[in-house]
């Protein structure tokens, strides 16, 4: 006998459900202030306009920060 409390796993509802959205980049367009992409999601095909400005890194700061003996992060 074999009870295995799995949990039972609820409907799959397709459009509704919370899902964790699988965002494609469908289109890119260079702007001022960055590149708007135009994502879709390829579970429930909503889509969504992100901003992804040019510097996908964190503003450099022009001082290190004093009291930290450590190398240049890379
Ligand atoms: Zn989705």
């Amino acid at each position: 006998m074999t009870t295995s409390q799995t949990r039972s796993q609820s409907p799959v509802r397709a459009e509704s459900a919370e899902h964790e959205h699988t965002w494609s980049t469908e289109s890119r367009h260079p702007t001022s202030s960055g590149d708007v992409l135009y994502v879709r999601c390829g579970i429930c095909g909503i889509r969504r306009v992100d901003l992804q400005s040019r510097l996908d890194t964190p503003p450099a700061p022009l001082s290190r920060m004093v009291g930290v003996a450590s190398d240049v992060a890379r």
